[in-house]
């Protein structure tokens, strides 16, 4: 997978992208990155990337012709790719989503800053916008390592192993179960006797059960998305009261 990110900023993105899981994995070659200062693409004498919106006084968005130009210059001889602005607009970001896009060879990521950008470039460049929750950032720098990190993270390669992740909270739309490492018995509490147990098929039924569980008590509404056999049901009933 090949990721090119656009923005005013690429030494913030540049200290994350090469350091732990995501370092190792960019090292590894399991996917490239590279940050692009949009500055950089400028013809304004003075380096100008933006200007003050119409009709309004306060604030700077970013201008059309400095992205155009590095999108050009960036994707020139090569395959389109699939353009993202982050953007607070965009549909909130999911493990489904991030899923999809790591199906993806080529990912455009345009980052915004200041009020954000001219309305004129998402129309031209953009194929999808995304959001990383309903609450707005000064720039598109920490949503676009947010989408990385999720997306390079189901890589194959990235992690051990796959289950890694296909156990994991939101990948079958449940929350993941509870976890213990040593020591077996800490400030008097001890980890589930079933986890020291080396039954397998028993450790995987109170897993799916724990998963259950916890997703029923802290984030109820996304069992509602699921099909549920009766016997998930029962479980649930037993410990919280959960209307489906
Ligand atoms: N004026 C815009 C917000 C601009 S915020 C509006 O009201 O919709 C500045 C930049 O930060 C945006 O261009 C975008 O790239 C980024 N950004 C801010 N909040 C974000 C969020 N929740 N998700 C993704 N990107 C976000």
């Amino acid at each position: 997978m090949n990721i090119d990110i656009a923005t005013l900023f690429p030494e913030m993105l540049e200290n994350y992208l090469s350091q732990s899981i995501v370092g190792r994995a960019r090292a590894k070659d399991i996917f490239t990155v590279k940050c692009h200062d949009i500055r950089a693409y400028t013809k304004d004498k003075h380096r100008r990337v933006d200007d003050t919106p119409y009709s309004e006084q306060k604030g700077m968005l970013m201008q059309c012709d400095p992205i155009f130009n590095c999108y050009e210059a960036v994707t020139e001889g090569r395959e389109k790719p699939h353009v993202i602005y982050m953007s607070p607009q965009g549909k909130t970001l999911t493990q489904q989503r991030c899923r999809e896009l790591a199906a993806m060879d080529n990912i455009f990521i345009l980052c915004g800053h200041y009020e954000g950008v001219d309305e004129r470039i998402i129309e031209t460049l953009v194929d999808e916008e995304i959001s990383i929750g309903d609450y707005v950032l000064t720039g598109g720098e920490l949503p676009a390592l947010v989408l990385v990190d999720a997306v390079v993270r189901m890589l194959d390669g990235t992690l051990s192993q796959p289950d890694c992740y296909e156990d994991e909270s939101h990948y079958n739309g449940l929350l993941e179960y509870p976890q213990y490492t040593r020591p077996e018995v800490w400030h008097d509490m001890r980890v589930p006797e079933i986890l020291l147990s080396g039954h397998h098929a028993n450790i995987k039924k109170w897993r799916h059960e724990q998963a259950l569980i916890t997703t029923a008590k802290k984030r109820p509404e996304l069992l509602e998305k699921l099909e549920l056999t009766d016997e998930d049901l029962a479980i649930i009933h037993k410990v919280v009261d959960f209307d489906k």
